[in-house]
Order: structure tokens, then sequence, then C-alpha cells
């Protein structure tokens, strides 16, 4: 089976690995130039382990990132790690087509996607495929080609983050405020990465207190980010967004099937979307090595395998219960973000 692979990201690689593992190789294109991603504070939930193992990278990360979270019977429930070091294992040995983007389907009368058209600094080409897998996140245009309809829920409040070059002692700490919202860290050798749920106010709003202010009211909250928080020197470390969760209630069609971040986007709570990216990726390397000249009975198996996996963990994700428009109760003054403004009296 030719198995095109759009998005070079954490869960593009990780399928171009699994299947060459199987003696499949897939052509990936990733639009990015090599080496870049975006940085960020980041673990990777146990959902992600088996893959890991799979692919032989487990021990490794475990040993160069932070486990935390013991479970039963030993093991951990997340690890913290440095997302380029996983990013780097992963694309070892694996031939990506950068700076190639997918623009569009190429079908055949029928209507089938046999191929994709990419654009590249060299020009427009067709590159055919018995299977398009969109591994191109979120926003995945491979996703809105093939007609996969999403269902984008944007949450009723926004979220702050931080990134910081100080670790510190614990590898992760989370609590719960007053009125239901969270503040969250994490840590990894090498920094830390604070997140917080606050107004819907917008960038500007967010960062108007002030560095100072904000890493003095975090550190309150989160005693165990205070190192880290408080190396910041500027809003301008500061990412203000309003977090949307994604489902989508089909994740193929003849040609097409969507995974990772593409299918399926969980809330800030979950820390979750990339271990269920990656375990996407084992179901679907397992499905094609399955069903080696049959891509439809592929993504059949692929979609029996997975529903019982991922539908329960979108509707018990805790973040629909903060959905735009839920009435939610007030915040408390000293947990609130940006802080209320004084009264002004006369
Ligand atoms: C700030 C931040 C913090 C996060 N923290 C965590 C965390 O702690 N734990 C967790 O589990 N998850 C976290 N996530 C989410 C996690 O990063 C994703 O779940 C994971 O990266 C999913 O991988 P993916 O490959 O599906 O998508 P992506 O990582 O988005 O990769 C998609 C790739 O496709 C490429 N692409 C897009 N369009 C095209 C195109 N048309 N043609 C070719 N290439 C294309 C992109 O350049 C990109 O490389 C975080 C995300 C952010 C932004």
């Amino acid at each position: 089976m030719r198995v095109l692979i759009a998005g070079g990201g954490l869960v593009g690689l990780t399928l171009a690995r699994l299947l060459s593992r199987r003696g499949i190789a897939p052509v990936v294109l990733e639009r990015m130039k090599p080496g870049g991603y975006v940085k960020r504070g980041f673990m990777l939930g146990h959902q992600g382990y088996g893959t890991l193992e799979d692919l032989g990278l487990l021990e490794e990360v475990l040993r160069r990132g932070r486990p935390f979270g013991a479970i039963p019977g030993g093991g951990s429930a997340a690890v913290a790690v440095e997302v380029g070091l996983l990013l780097q294992r992963l694309a070892e040995g694996i031939e990506v087509l950068h700076e190639h983007a997918v623009s569009d389907l190429l079908r055949d009368p029928d209507g089938r996607v046999t191929g994709v058209l990419a654009q590249s600094p060299d020009g427009a080409s067709q590159i055919p495929a018995d299977l398009v897998v969109a591994c191109d996140g979120l926003r995945s245009r491979v996703r809105e080609m093939a007609g996969l309809k999403a269902q984008f829920a944007p949450m009723e409040e926004g979220k702050i983050e931080w990134m910081s070059h100080v670790p510190v002692a614990e590898p992760f700490a989370m609590a719960y405020l007053s009125d239901g919202s969270h503040i969250g860290m994490l840590s990894w050798p090498e920094g830390s990465f604070g997140w917080r749920t606050m107004d819907r106010s917008g960038r500007d709003a967010a960062v108007e207190p002030g560095i100072e202010a904000f890493a003095e009211q975090w550190s309150k909250l989160l005693p165990a980010a205070a190192d880290g928080v408080r190396a910041l020197t500027s809003t301008d470390q500061l990412l203000y967004t309003e977090p949307e969760l994604l489902t989508c209630p089909e994740w193929w069609t003849p040609g097409v099937v969507v995974i990772g971040d593409a299918a399926h986007f969980f809330g800030p709570e979950t820390g979750a979307s990339a271990g269920i990216g990656l375990s996407d990726a084992l179901a679907l390397a397992q499905a094609i090595a399955a069903n080696p000249d049959n891509p439809d009975a592929a993504c059949a198996t692929y979609v029996t395998w997975r529903q019982p996996a991922v539908r329960p963990l979108e509707a018990g994700d805790p973040s629909r219960r903060r959905l735009r428009g839920t009435p939610l109760p007030p915040p408390h003054p000293d947990e609130r973000w940006p802080p209320p403004r004084p009264k002004v009296t006369r």
C-alpha cells in the first residue's frame, strides 16, 4: 500500500517509524523546514507509552524526562520531557519531504482520494497514494478537503501559559481553584512550564498587570512553580489562547484517514492529546500491516479498534463541563486573572 502522511509532527513521524518497522515505506510531507517545531512545555501521558515501547524509545524517554504519578503495579502516569528531544528521536531514519505543503487532494472519477497536490519551493507536484493519512494537526486542511466534519467546541475560559529555562523540584503540580477552574505546572530537566485557565479577556488585558504581578499571584496559587515563574522577565513570555475542543464524527472516507490532533483535541486538564495521538498511530500501523492490500479495510479496522479507546475520553473530558455558554461560578477575587481592578471612589 502506498501510504502518504500529511504532516511530519509528533504523530506523523511516529506513524512513519511504526510503518517502516512493518516493512512499509511511507511518503511524509511536512510544510516546515527541517528542525522546525513549536517549543512548548510538554508531558506525554501513559496512553503513548505502548507506542514508544514498540519503537524501542520508552526507556530513554523516561530516563531523559521526568516521570510522575506513580500507578498501581509500578510505572508512571506521564512523563515531562523536552518535546524537541522526542521529535528528534522519532525523526531518526525517517525521510521527510520538508517544505512540502499539501494544498489539494487528487480524486478518481468516483470521488475516491488517490493522492495529493503538494507545493514546495520547486513548484507543485502530484503525489499518488492509496491512503492519505492526515496528521496535519488541529486545523487540518486535509480533513477539510476530504469533507470530514470537524466539531469545534470553544471553552468559556481563556488560557495563559509560560515557559521558563529554570526547572523546579517537582515534575508536576496542579490545583483546582474555588470556581472549578485550574492551574498547573510541569518541569523537565531543561525547564518548566505553567498553564492556567482565566477570564476570556483577550491578550492585552491578560498581560496588562505586568510580569511581576503575574509571577506573584502564580507563586501564591501554585507554590511548586514559584522558581520557574519568577525567572520570567517579560510578558512577551506569556501565551494567551482561547482553547477549543475538537471531535470528528467520522475518521475516514475512501482514501483518507485522520489521526492525532487532526481527529480529536482534548481540554487543558487532561494532558492527553499527544499520548492518544501516539496510540492512534500504533493502531493505524497495525491495521495497515493487517490489511496491506486494502486501505478501506485498514481504515475500518482502525476505527473498530480506536472508537472504544477514544470516544469515552472525548465524552468524559472535564473541559466539556466548561464550554462556551455554560454559566460558571464567579472566581474568588484573589484567584482571578487578570485581577479585578480596584473600585475608584471619589
Ligand atoms: C503550547 C502547547 C502545549 C501542549 N502541551 C501538551 C502536553 O503537555 N501534553 C499533550 O499530550 N499534548 C500537549 N499539546 C498538544 C500536543 O502537542 C499535540 O497533541 C501533538 O503535538 C499532536 O501531534 P500531531 O502530529 O497530531 O499534530 P501537530 O503537532 O500539530 O503536527 C502537525 C504537523 O503537520 C504540519 N502540517 C500542517 N499542515 C500541513 C500541510 N498542509 N502540509 C504539510 N504539513 C502540514 C505542521 O507543520 C506540523 O508539523 C500541547 C500543544 C501546545 C500547542
